[in-house]
């Protein structure tokens, strides 16, 4: 059995194989020549992990899995939402792990006078797999938290030393990698998703 990971990124890649079992082969868009890029124009992270499963499982004929995620905050409105990581112009790949300070520092200019109260957010992310065909199953995860004033912590990558989760008292650039794991949008979408996927009969060979 087969799966493609709608990703170049070999990170990202090597996440989802060690979750998917030895029994699952994982490729990449990288075993594949002539992909054509599906363009993340969704107006909401489902929309966009969909249209991605969908379009590079008709390209590559094989089962594909996608994913989105972002960061949705209440006093803005639910931006940066699918814009965020572009957000302040410039494209980061936050399978990179990086901090994004340009797109932390859009954030935090802009909610200079939001008051605590007010600062309320959640990072999501939604998975799809797709056959040529159709969605066979979609998962999503969210963590609610709090945008900082300032930034605290500097593992991670993209808005996370920003992101204050208040049942654990720290930003998840705070966290260790398990902790953040335990908790994170994430996390539990991959959780559920593996859970459906052992449910699922995907016997048939597209190849
Ligand atoms: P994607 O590659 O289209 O899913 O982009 C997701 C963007 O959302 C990233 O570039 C980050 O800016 C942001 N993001 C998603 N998940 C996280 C997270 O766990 N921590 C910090 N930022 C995140």
């Amino acid at each position: 059995m087969k799966i493609v990971i709608a990703t170049t990124n070999l990170g990202k890649k090597r996440e989802l194989e060690q979750l998917l079992g030895a029994d699952i082969e994982v490729l990449s868009l990288c075993d594949f020549e002539d992909i054509k890029e599906v363009q993340e124009d969704g107006q909401t992270f489902i929309e966009n992990a969909r249209k991605k499963a969908l379009g590079y499982a008709r390209q590559t004929n094989m089962y594909t899995v996608a994913d989105d995620s972002g960061l949705e905050i209440d006093a803005l409105g639910g931006e940066p939402g699918v814009h965020s990581a572009r957000f302040s112009g410039n494209h980061k790949d936050h399978s990179s792990d990086l901090i994004d300070h340009e797109n932390i520092e859009k954030v935090l200019k802009l909610m200079r006078n939001t008051p605590k109260n007010d600062r309320t957010a959640r990072f999501v992310c939604s998975l799809c797999l797709a056959s040529p065909e159709k969605i066979i199953l979609e998962t999503k995860g969210k963590v609610e938290g709090l945008i900082t004033k300032e930034k605290h912590g500097d593992r991670g990558f993209g808005y996370d030393p920003i992101f204050y989760v208040p049942s654990i008292g720290k930003t998840t650039a705070q966290m260790s990698k398990e902790e953040k794991n335990s908790i994170s949008h994430r996390g539990q979408a991959v959780r559920k998703f593996k859970e459906q996927l052992l449910n699922t009969d995907l016997s048939r060979n597209l190849e």
